[in-house]
């Protein structure tokens, strides 16, 4: 495929990238496209056919809502057959939480989605803006052998490549905020493009696209700190409506050993609620096994999160819900590796 005849849909959802400073409060809110493409006359040196779409109003991230992600996914369903990848421009402060949630609901994707976005505005002299949505969007064009390079749910920033549901947001000054410390990045971008080919995942068969479109929200988080209290505890377990239940612990896995503590554990798995066991720390994973405190929790049914990051495992339950999965069945999915986002032992 010769480049003029590739392809590509740059989906502006909103964020820092396109932002700019309202007068009156001098905070930063997010502007419409046309001004990223002002910016950025790069673009049409790309011998790509580039097409746009933006949502409108753009938002800020942080007003993303399991909606917005359907909408995005559809968006992608609907327009799959006419492009070879899909740049996704995005806040980043929850880019990690969508791009997680896109690589459960994009099933069989044999084509990129490159998610990026900036920490400076793209009209500032000094923003990561440019290079980042150039690079982007050569990753999503990059072909070989008649398939996409990367034809995953990616994030790329400053000049990593990574798989988007195995990243979390660790920075929110340095331009490289993103980190993934259970996974190799994807690709580097120096003078070329280092593709880490051992580690992007390829299909092994020609498959359709199927998106799936229910998320189900009805989950709590419960973060475990030294001192935490039985009401706190008892308050979050007893919340209407709820199927599962985040404990983030400590280590690799740990958590209190006390009697209420196990106790109120116990009483909300019996009512058929999931407690998955995800750790607080960035890098490792959760092993039961390890410490007398991780082994209490498994021998009462807490479920192990392995080295999941808390955000893939927040997009994973609701994925998972929303497929009608409760109690035993849902921990049994958990346990599998549905789009690379846990290291299958
Ligand atoms: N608050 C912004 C957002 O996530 C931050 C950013 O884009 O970097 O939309």
């Amino acid at each position: 495929m010769s480049s003029g005849n590739i392809s590509i849909l740059i989906i502006y959802t909103g964020g820092t990238i396109g932002m700019k400073q309202n007068p009156e409060t001098g905070a930063l809110v997010p502007f419409n496209f046309e001004q990223i493409e002002q910016e950025v006359p790069e673009l049409k040196k790309f011998g790509y056919r580039l097409n746009t779409y933006s949502f409108d109003p753009p938002i800020d991230s942080s007003d993303i809502t399991p909606d917005f992600w359907v909408k995005l996914a559809l968006l992608i369903r609907d327009s799959y057959p006419k492009y070879d990848g899909f740049v996704i421009l995005h806040g980043t402060d929850t880019m990690s939480f969508t791009a997680s949630a896109l690589s459960f609901m994009l099933e069989g994707l044999t084509k990129p989605v490159v998610l990026t976005g900036s920490q400076l505005p793209i009209g500032m002299l000094r923003t990561d803006g440019k290079e980042n949505l150039i690079s982007a969007i050569e990753i999503a064009a990059a072909r070989q052998n008649n398939q996409a390079m990367v034809p995953e749910v990616t994030i790329f920033f400053e000049n990593r490549l990574y798989r988007g549901n195995r990243t979390t947001k660790h920075n929110a000054e340095h331009f490289n905020a993103f980190r993934s410390d259970n996974y190799p990045p994807l690709a580097e971008a120096g003078i070329s493009i280092r593709f880490n080919f051992p580690f992007i995942h390829y299909p092994t068969q020609q498959q359709d696209l199927v998106v799936h479109t229910t998320m189900d929200s009805s989950i709590a988080v419960l973060k475990l700190f030294p001192g935490i209290t039985p009401n706190v505890v008892e308050a979050i377990l007893n919340t209407k409506g709820i199927h599962a239940v985040i404990l983030e612990t400590y280590g690799s896995g740990n958590a209190l050993t006390q009697k209420w503590f196990l106790s109120l554990l116990r009483k909300a798995i019996s009512n058929n609620i999931v407690v998955y066991n995800v750790t607080q720390c960035k890098a490792g994973g959760v092993d039961m096994e390890k410490y007398e405190n991780g082994l209490a929790l498994k021998k009462i049914g807490v479920v192990s999160g392995s080295d999941i990051t808390y955000e893939a495992a927040v997009a994973k339950l609701m994925f998972l819900l929303g497929k009608g999965y409760r109690g035993r069945l849902l921990a049994a999915e958990l346990a599998k590796s549905i789009a690379g986002e846990i290291t299958m032992k």
